[in-house]
């Protein structure tokens, strides 16, 4: 029954354990009470637990004096952009993204179609937790009204940034491996009837079964992979549950790898208009230099999507996002896209003609490890004046953990926020080099663990 997280990420819990209709619905009265009643979008992902997490939902939503706008299985950046052109006060989306299946979850957008941030989310928890909700009179109750064409409203944004007619020209094939999720039907739509690209479908029925672990990483990937190199087709495309991560797979069938998503995107974009990135610390490097190379420069920021998004929209960035495959592009929204990704991939393919192989052999070359040790959420801090102290003659980033940036590789160290874990990042020239650092400093938490016993 421990596995309930609330925190600045929603709520999220395994449906049939913690995750039950009771929570949800007083969930549904505390952001009914924070938006002081108003219009609330609510669409959510292909999970079957979705319309249990719905109903209960709406039930709080309504008793605190809300009307509820359902967009049924949408993306989650379909449903943020939902929230600006329905003008609503607020919006919901159902997803677990990434978790597995079991998991379902809640996550809050601001009238701005932006996640609450950690003040807001604060906010928010102390209503839930005081339990003092507005309460509609009988006569008062609104309506839920349903609105499944949302995806309008998506798709015509995607289409203002780039050229569709030379998309058309291309006659690109192309692979999908949409994990049987919310990106399904909106994606094939997007290539076929908007770009007149060939699908070649894989996980293609959006019934939430996923086919395989959802994250779209390489070890998930071998069967897009292999399907990529044997349609031969131009480019394949893999998606999170709620589409708002993409990965890519290049016509050789080779997995490109998540942190490419965003560096491809900043190095089309920057040519067109040069102005600030922002991306969290953890993403690789490659977006420094490609910015470097068009003379202006990425603003870090703590991970964590709302970070981004703020940031960017604060300081005017013209583009954006995280290193896990998540594109922003203000133009579209301010929120992580894998339409964008894709949109802004294939334009960049029309525009040069070259295929995907050759756009990343232009990038220069990294290597980066990714690794997460056990780490009770009690000893993060503790763990991280440690090592600021023993590396205090480097150079730090302290604004999220603890990052150590040399000239040719960098360390991150962070406590999740979500689970009781330390993740160690490192990106380096060389594999040996990116090794190398994860081990010392995995050594380094060990180390200091194994004190405190
Ligand atoms: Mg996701």
């Amino acid at each position: 029954m421990n596995d309930l997280m609330i925190g600045i990420s929603g709520v999220r819990g395994i449906v049939g354990e913690s995750l039950t209709p009771e929570l949800l619905t007083r969930f549904g009265a505390a952001f009914g009470t924070y938006v002081n009643g108003g219009k609330i979008v609510v669409g959510r992902d292909t999970r079957n637990t979705g319309p249990m997490v719905k109903h209960a939902l709406f039930a709080g939503l309504l008793s605190a004096g809300c009307s509820v706008v359902d967009i049924g299985v949408v993306p989650t950046p379909t449903a943020s952009i939902a929230v600006c052109e329905l003008k609503a006060a607020g919006g919901v989306v159902i997803s677990a993204s990434h978790n597995p299946i079991e998991w379902n979850a809640l996550k809050f957008f601001q009238p701005d179609g932006i996640y609450l941030d950690k003040e807001d989310a604060g906010k928010l928890l102390e209503i839930y937790e005081r339990g003092e909700f507005k309460r509609a009179k009988w006569d008062s109750i609104k309506e839920v009204e349903s609105d499944v064409n949302v995806d309008d409203f998506h798709i015509a944004r995607v289409l203002k940034i780039v050229d569709k007619g030379l998309i058309r020209k291309r006659k690109f094939r192309v692979a999908l491996d949409a994990c049987n999720g919310a990106g399904t039907d909106i994606t094939i739509r997007l290539l076929e009837e908007e770009f007149g690209a060939e699908v070649v479908k894989l996980n293609c029925v959006p019934d939430g079964m996923f086919a395989h672990k959802p994250e779209p990483l390489a070890a998930n990937l071998r069967d897009l992979c292999e399907v990529c190199e044997r349609e031969k087709v131009d480019i394949g495309f893999a998606q999170d549950p709620d589409a708002d991560r993409a990965a890519f797979v290049s016509e050789k069938g080779e997995y490109i790898g998540e942190e490419y998503t965003l560096a491809l995107a900043v190095n089309y974009r920057l040519p067109q208009k040069k102005g600030s990135v922002v991306a969290n610390i953890s993403t690789s490097r490659m977006i420094d230099d490609i910015a470097a190379r068009h003379g202006t420069e990425v603003v870090r920021v703590p991970v964590g999507e709302v970070n981004v998004s703020r940031t960017m929209k604060k300081i005017g960035s013209v583009i954006g996002g995280e290193g896990n495959g998540g594109v922003i592009e203000p133009r579209v929204q301010y929120c992580r896209d894998s339409l964008t990704a894709i949109s802004l991939i294939l334009q960049h393919m029309a525009e040069s003609g070259k295929t995907l192989s050759q756009i990343k052999a232009e990038f220069p070359s990294y290597h980066m490890i990714k690794e997460k040790m056990q780490c009770p959420q009690k000893f993060v801090q503790g763990l991280m004046d440690n090592l600021k102290k023993a590396n205090k003659n480097a150079q730090l980033n302290l604004i999220d953990g603890l990052r150590i940036d040399w000239d040719d590789a960098w360390v991150h160290v962070r406590g999740s926020n979500t689970e009781p874990i330390v993740r160690v990042i490192a990106e380096a020239r060389t594999a040996d080099k990116a090794k190398g650092l994860v081990s010392q400093f995995k050594k380094d938490v060990q180390t200091y663990i194994s004190g405190l016993k």
